[in-house]
């Protein structure tokens, strides 16, 4: 393009003031132009300044519809034809152009007769030596055939050709104005994944075409269902999307039902009439605050569950639900970065001796202290339910308590050490395998360790349970029952496995003085432990006086807070050092008890 041609003092050749003598030339030249513009389509113009004359080429009559020797060209005339809308934008370009020096190149639609054109305009200015505007000239060409094909091309690119919904694309982009207009209007919105159920049989029963009419008998409905700022679209051969705008969740609930009701009905194609039904599903924002491919997935998924539920149904995106699933997904994943980094800890806490208060070994309880806080060792053990991280993580913990335990017994500390394992490793061959692998390389005696059985119901196969736990019996290691009391399979399978010790779950124990009923069930534990000879170990010892019951009782063991907390491995060697060497109340008391009960017998 030229560059402006403002105080450009060369430009007085561009003077159009013909000489008199007008050769033949001349006129030829003069009829090509006008040829030219006529088989390109573009008009000229040109404002001569100082007389304020316009002229307007044959082509220019023709793009405005107007008769050529009925009209004078004018400016008022020009703006005037502009559609309103564009007008001032129009004007403003030209003004600018001629005050500045620019040149435009600018679309706007004009109106020709009943009907609407585009065009597509350019222009400069040329100025005299003082810098006044002498003579702007121009071209206008109509380009509505391009501008129709390019808005037939955009149409098609965002629509779906079949029922002119808006398509996927669309769709989304029209999702993520919407969410802004819902914040800024401090609205709710409703994301639909809507489903058309049977659809495949009326497709592959009688034909696409058939298909055919029936979908866009349902894009026909869902356009009636629009308000303003609603938008549904034809995502997927039977699927559609929508969103809804509400000014709350009942709002919106209406609004869906209203949608639900309005597909649900009999359609009519060129065959026969058919009932559809769809299945929704739907998820709310900003109650579901996520970005738009996520909101629509949530949808999506809520779809699923509703078509799971017995198709034809609306079902809602459970947030709290999918949440603790996807952060159950995220712990797993930190779970197994965990194991690698060795971020795991054991922390031990003492058992002791109710008839004597002698320490009788430890619990190895699994710890994890993450930056933001600990995390217990039951939702580790739940996040790694039936994952291969159940073994890994058993492993890791044998390994640890039994180094643990090689040093425990250079310190003359006293067993068994208990450690709690997953139920699935008692079905694993590795389990033999590792433990005798340890006792061998640390030379520990396998009757040092102890090895807790949680949820006898999630055991699936006894006989290879009992197979397994029998090869480790046969290196010394034994095993417990833990929280037992909590379910009934434990006490109704007691029998089932070689188990040489009772763990009473802490939450009979830790109030024991003030519940008569968990005094009555203890008892009966107690003595179905006893007739079976099989030794009990209390948890949940919270005080002296709990432990004084259990002493009572002829409860073996206890453990419990009243005793000690869990504790880091060095400290647990400095507590049961002191434990065994100092006088200890507790201990004292127990002994009496004790030296009581024998004199009662
Ligand atoms: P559990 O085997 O029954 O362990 C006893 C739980 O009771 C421990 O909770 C312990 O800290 C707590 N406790 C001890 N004394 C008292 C008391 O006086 N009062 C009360 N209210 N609670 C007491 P923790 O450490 O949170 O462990 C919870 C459960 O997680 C354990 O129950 C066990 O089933 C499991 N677990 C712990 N460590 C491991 C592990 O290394 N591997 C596996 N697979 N599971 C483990
Ligand atoms: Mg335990
Ligand atoms: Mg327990």
């Amino acid at each position: 393009m030229s560059k402006p041609l403002k105080n450009n003092k060369d430009n007085s050749h561009n003077h159009l003031h013909l000489p008199s003598d007008l050769s033949q030339a001349l006129i030829i030249s003069e009829r090509r132009r006008q040829e030219i513009q006529r088989l390109s389509g573009v008009g000229y113009w040109e404002l001569d300044h100082t007389t304020g004359a316009l002229y307007w080429s044959e082509e220019i009559y023709s793009i405005y519809n107007l008769q050529e020797d009925a009209i004078k060209p004018s400016y008022e005339l020009w703006v005037n034809l502009i559609y309103e809308e564009d007008r001032n934008f129009v004007n403003e370009n030209y003004q600018d152009s001629v005050n500045e020096g620019t040149e435009y190149n600018i679309r706007y639609r004009i109106k020709a007769g009943d009907s609407i054109k585009w065009i597509e305009a350019r222009g400069v200015t040329y100025y005299d030596q003082q810098g006044q505007p002498e003579r702007s000239i121009g071209t206008a060409q109509d380009i509505s055939e391009i501008k129709a094909s390019q808005e037939q091309i955009e149409h098609l690119a965002y629509h779906d050709m079949l029922t002119g919904l808006a398509n996927r694309k669309l769709f989304s982009d029209k999702l993520a104005s919407s969410l802004l207009l819902a914040d800024q209007h401090k609205t709710c919105l409703a994301v639909l994944f809507i489903d058309l159920d049977n659809f495949k049989f009326i497709n592959d029963q009688y034909g696409h075409d058939v298909g055919d009419e029936v979908l866009v008998g349902v894009a026909r409905k869902l356009k009636g269902c629009e308000s303003v700022n609603d938008i549904f679209a034809r995502i997927g051969g039977d699927e559609f999307a929508g969103v809804l705008f509400g000014s709350d969740i009942s709002e919106i609930k209406n609004s869906v039902d209203a949608v639900k009701k309005a597909i649900d009905s009999t359609y009519e194609t060129t065959i026969d009439n058919f009932k559809i039904s769809a299945s929704i599903g739907v998820t709310t924002y900003p109650k579901d605050n996520v970005d738009t491919d996520i909101l629509l997935r949530h949808a999506d998924h809520a779809m699923y569950e509703a078509k799971e539920q017995g198709k034809s149904g609306v079902h809602y995106f459970d947030i709290d639900h999918f949440q603790s699933i996807s952060s159950r997904r995220q712990l797993l994943k930190d779970i197994k970065i965990a194991l690698l980094e060795d971020e795991f800890e054991i922390y031990y806490q003492p058992r002791i001796r109710l008839n004597d208060g002698r320490l009788e070994g430890a619990e190895a309880l699994l710890r994890w202290f993450r930056p933001h806080g600990p995390v217990g060792p039951t939702n580790i053990v739940t996040a790694i339910k039936n994952t291969a991280e159940e073994w890994t993580l058993d492993a890791w913990v044998i390994k640890m308590v039994l180094s643990h335990i090689r040093l425990f017994k250079e310190h003359n500390i006293s067993g068994p050490f208990g450690l709690n394992i997953n139920p699935s490793s008692l079905q694993n061959p590795e389990l033999p395998k590792l433990l005798s692998e340890l006792l061998s390389n640390l030379s520990i005696a396998g009757s040092d360790v102890e090895i807790e059985i949680l949820e006898m119901e999630s055991i699936e196969n006894f006989d290879t349970t009992r197979k397994i736990i029998h090869q480790c019996m046969e290196f010394g290691v034994h095993f417990s029952l833990d929280d037992f009391g909590t379910g009934y399979a434990s006490l109704t399978r007691f029998h089932d496995l070689p188990i040489s010790k009772l763990k009473i779950d802490q939450q009979f124990i830790k109030n024991i003085d003030n519940h008569p009923n968990n005094l009555s069930l203890v008892k009966s534990i107690l003595a179905i432990a006893n007739a079976n000879s099989r030794p009990v170990v209390a948890e949940g010892v919270e005080s002296n006086s709990i432990a004084h019951i259990m002493a009572e009782l002829k409860c073996e063991f206890g453990q419990g807070y009243g005793i000690a907390v869990p504790m880091p491995m060095a400290d647990f060697i400095q507590w049961s050092k002191r434990w065994e060497e100092e006088e200890h109340e507790l201990k004292q008391q127990l002994i009496e008890i004790s030296k009581s009960l024998r004199a009662g017998d």
